[in-house]
């Protein structure tokens, strides 16, 4: 008999066993509102201009080499993305408190600070009801305790802010609470300034620590700034936190893994004593990061021009997914859609929450050959001006 004879088959992924059967599904016409990937007007990838310049530039350099990056990642790389997500003149920079590593992507990065709080602040981490699946997953794989907050008032299709409230103050002093920088997945529904600044306060009195995701920056508003506001501002507060950050949304690298953790402490020494264990931890899960996506995106964040050019392409693709979340619901409404459809448009980044159930879902994928997660989130994304009146025609259909 074998060792792994009582190994049971692990449950099906949300997400990709519906893009599976988006995948077989043979109708023309089929519609794939699954994956969180930017898609054009086509419905096709996007190279974003400014990263194929600077893969050209990467590739036709007659010194880039295939070696190992330092144990840290690629420190250009990493330099450039802590100053981006903190702003050039973040008082935590200036003070050398900011330090970086290189990650596998957004998760890697989110993986290295649940191995990294596991050994040094083991405390229960918070994750918002509903969030992107992965956390969970993540979180526990890596030994640390997870519990919830409530997020969505489903009711009113909009943020559960005393229930976030609520959960801060009873939960116990110096919880982490896990808390997605901007454009939150799945829900597209963040804090507005007043709420966040209130979610620091009550942070501050229990000693919470914050775990942010940042995923989207740029990719949500267009502007990098403004999806970066809530980090900053903790930071501006004086927390000490930790910071998970993707370039999959944002560069177009997805499968290129280009991300970076960036941990802020109240002093450097400690920043700095921190960033050797995580660079440890790197070290004994990847050993090196990988460099061709950060050789890439250090070139972009590097060179001025092509950063004036990645600015531009980041506003192509964040007011391309606007414009849809617009026409979607204009078309709902010209419909007489029964319902209220004003959060497809309040709502923000790759996904919106649509409000669907199940059972509507499934008519969906069954009758329109629309595949979608059946917890009523769709990718904004994979919709264009060619798909989104039939969409809005599918929706009112299923839900009278
Ligand atoms: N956090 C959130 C909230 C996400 O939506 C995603 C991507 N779906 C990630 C992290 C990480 O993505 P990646 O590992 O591809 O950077």
């Amino acid at each position: 008999a074998s060792l792994f004879k009582a190994v049971p088959q692990a449950p099906a992924d949300a997400i990709f066993s519906i893009l599976a059967k988006y995948n077989v599904d043979k109708y023309y016409n089929k519609t794939n509102l699954t994956v969180g990937a930017y898609r054009d007007d086509n419905g096709k990838p996007w190279v974003l201009p400014s990263v194929k310049k600077a893969t050209e530039i990467l590739i036709s350099n007659p010194e880039a080499n295939h070696e190992y990056l330092p144990m840290g990642g690629l420190q250009t790389f990493v330099t450039a993305a802590v100053k981006l997500l903190l702003g050039e003149d973040s008082i935590a920079i200036k003070e050398g408190r900011a330090v970086g590593v290189q990650a596998l992507s957004g998760t890697g990065a989110l993986r290295l600070g649940a191995e990294f709080l596991k050994k040094f602040y083991k405390r229960t981490v918070y994750i918002s009801d509903p969030t992107w699946a992965n956390h969970r997953s993540i979180m526990t794989d890596a030994g640390l305790q997870i519990a919830s907050y409530p997020y969505w008032n489903a009711q009113e299709k909009c943020l559960d802010f005393e229930g976030i409230i609520n959960t801060m103050k009873e939960a116990p002093n110096g919880s982490i609470f896990l808390l997605h920088a901007c454009a939150h997945n799945p829900t597209g529904v963040d804090p507005n300034p007043a709420q966040w600044m209130k979610i620091a306060e009550v942070m501050k009195e229990k000693d919470h620590f914050p775990f942010f995701d940042c995923a989207y920056q740029g990719f949500a508003s267009g502007d990098l700034d403004k999806d970066a506001y809530a980090v900053r501002l903790f930071v501006d507060m004086g927390f000490e936190l930790i910071c998970s950050q993707s370039f999959a949304k944002n560069l177009g690298l997805y499968g290129q893994r280009t991300g970076c953790i960036t941990l802020v402490t109240s002093k450097k020494e400690y920043s700095l004593r921190c960033q050797t264990q995580l660079a440890k931890i790197s070290r004994a899960i990847v050993s090196n990061a990988p460099r061709f996506g950060a050789e890439i995106a250090n070139i972009v964040l590097n060179t001025p021009e092509l950063t004036e050019e990645w600015y531009d392409n980041l506003k192509t693709m964040s007011s391309r997914i606007i414009e849809m979340r617009k026409q979607l619901h204009q078309y709902l409404v010209e419909l007489k859609t029964p319902g209220s459809w004003d959060h497809i448009v309040d709502q923000i980044g790759m996904f919106s929450y649509t409000g669907l159930n199940v059972k509507q879902c499934r008519a969906l994928m069954s009758k329109f050959h629309i595949y979608l997660t059946e917890n009523g989130r769709i990718s904004m994304a994979g919709l264009n001006s060619k798909n989104v009146k039939a969409f809005a025609e599918a929706i009112d259909y299923v839900v009278r």
